[in-house]
């Protein structure tokens, strides 16, 4: 595993390799990179390579599902320990794709070869007007319609700059606007009635996701639809706040929920409720090309997270960098369409800079894993 960081922010990858010499990427995300690579680190290390060095593996699927049904029981599979399988499962993507010659997301069935993106920016007591514009103009030149602004505690400056930049960016881009979890229901309620004046049309993660009443009374009574996933475990997690109406909007992530099939799947439930897909992004490459992979097979796909300001050192960690402002065409990413995630990992570089390499083996063999249930028998 290399752990490093590029302008503050902790990145944390995995790198698997196959008994047939073949090795994959995959990186996990907390939410905001990864806070803490060494916790990574020992779960991979202790509890899920130990695992992954057992024979059987047919299919990323099954070695997936296998994963999560050792696993849920003790350490279960919230928090650090379903990134470090998040990351694994993605890694296994990888490898297997680069050993068939076959891209992810042709394994996994997506439809769509290009992605709108939305340009993810900064906090609102950052700058002015002005100094946000000027970022958000070059990704908007490009055909990017849709940015998100940050608040923080100071909401009622960030809403009068936030109306600004309205009025800067004029009717036709749209607005998102995350809230970081900081406010209470009164606030929030305040908040997001500012916010429908404001023509903006997603309040991402207004409450803290745990306030379970809190956030469905605010699904209820907000004029502005409300996001909410970044920070949930698996599918079953994601059905669960669809039942309970704390979600007008998923915000899954590959990096974080459990891996790209998971991924799918949350799609899949988002799509029997009719519920719109923005999938998260906020950590480096890797977990970037996987989430368009993944993202290709969602039916309710609106637009995926691009955390512009974080991709600038990218070009660092990959010898040729697809997500930059010239690849960018009509608001849209190519999702990469070499064998595997598509991209290249410039192992050489990320050496100079990480403290340390986890390899982890995996055999290859067919025979079966059979030995633990998930819950079939
Ligand atoms: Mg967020």
């Amino acid at each position: 595993m290399y752990d490093f960081e590029f302008d503050g922010l902790p990145h944390a990858m995995v790198r698997v390799r196959l008994d047939q010499g073949v090795t994959g990427f995959g990186e996990a995300s907390d939410g905001y990179g990864f806070a803490h690579p060494g916790l990574l680190r020992t779960i991979v290390q202790d509890v899920l390579a130990p695992l992954l060095g057992r024979p059987g593996l047919v299919s990323v699927p099954q070695v997936a599902g296998l994963l999560k049904a050792e696993l849920r029981r003790r350490p279960g599979l919230a928090g650090p320990v379903g990134h470090a399988v998040s990351a694994v499962e993605m890694a296994l993507w990888d490898a297997v794709g680069r050993r068939d010659g076959l891209s992810v997301r042709s394994m996994l069935g997506g439809h769509r070869e290009r992605l709108g993106v939305y340009a993810s920016s900064h906090f609102l007591f950052q700058g002015d007007a002005d100094w946000h514009v000027h970022h958000l103009e070059p990704w908007l030149a490009r055909g990017v319609s849709a940015v998100k602004l940050r608040l923080g505690l100071d909401w009622r400056t960030d809403l009068a700059t936030l109306a600004q930049v309205r009025d800067r960016l004029g009717p036709a881009v749209d607005i998102f606007v995350d809230g970081t979890e900081h406010y209470s229901l009164d606030t929030a309620l305040r908040v997001s009635r500012a916010l429908a004046d404001l023509g903006v049309s997603m309040f991402e993660e207004p409450l803290p996701q745990e306030r379970h009443l809190g956030v469905q009374r605010l699904v209820d009574q907000s004029a502005v639809a409300i996001g909410y996933g970044e920070h949930f475990g698996m599918a079953g997690d994601y059905d669960r706040a669809i039942r309970d109406g704390r979600a007008d909007v998923l915000q899954p992530d590959p990096a974080t929920s459990g891996g790209l099939l998971e991924m799918v799947r949350i799609g899949e439930i988002a799509e029997r409720a009719g519920v719109p897909v923005m999938p998260h992004s906020a950590a480096g490459p890797v977990a970037f090309a996987a989430n368009l992979h993944a993202s290709s097979a969602l039916t309710t796909l609106r637009l995926v997270e691009f955390p512009y300001s974080m991709a600038e050192p990218w070009h660092e960690i990959l010898d040729a960098n697809p997500f930059t402002l010239e690849h960018l065409d009509g608001g849209a990413f190519a999702v990469p369409t070499g064998p595997g995630l598509g991209i290249e990992v410039d192992e050489a570089a990320l050496a100079g800079r990480s403290t340390r390499v986890l390899d982890i083996e995996v055999p290859a063999s067919t025979a079966a894993w059979t030995d633990w249930s998930q819950g079939n028998v």
